[in-house]
């Protein structure tokens, strides 16, 4: 049986490279989401957070949007240790941030 430790022996540094990327780019959706959620509490309770905070919550927002587009980018152009190609993306149009293997060598996310 096999750890996780054990799994990501072959390619360590690479493995955490992408478990690093894909936590930026869900951090950025949570932050996002946040943020809609506390201006639509703004915009139905307008006394309970004070005046300005809605012009913060935009320049927030937009500053997450760059960041997100950015982890985005990042992890769809992130190369598969094995095979060097794009792991997630197999040409301009197709890319899946949810699979578990390599779109072109087929190697398992995490393997030796
Ligand atoms: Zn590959």
């Amino acid at each position: 049986m096999m750890v996780w430790g054990e799994q990501m022996a072959e390619y360590p540094r690479e493995w955490a490279q992408c478990r690093s990327l894909t936590k930026q780019l869900v951090a950025s959706y949570v932050v996002a989401f946040s943020i809609v959620f506390l201006m639509s509490l703004l915009a139905n309770f307008p006394s309970l957070l004070p005046v300005h905070f809605s012009g913060i919550l935009i320049i927030l927002f937009l500053l997450n949007l760059v960041f997100g587009i950015i982890a985005t980018h990042r992890l769809a152009t992130w190369p598969c240790p094995k095979c060097g190609a794009r792991f997630f993306k197999r040409d301009l149009y197709h890319r899946n941030f949810f699979t578990r293997i390599c779109v072109h060598c087929g190697v398992t996310k995490y393997e030796r």
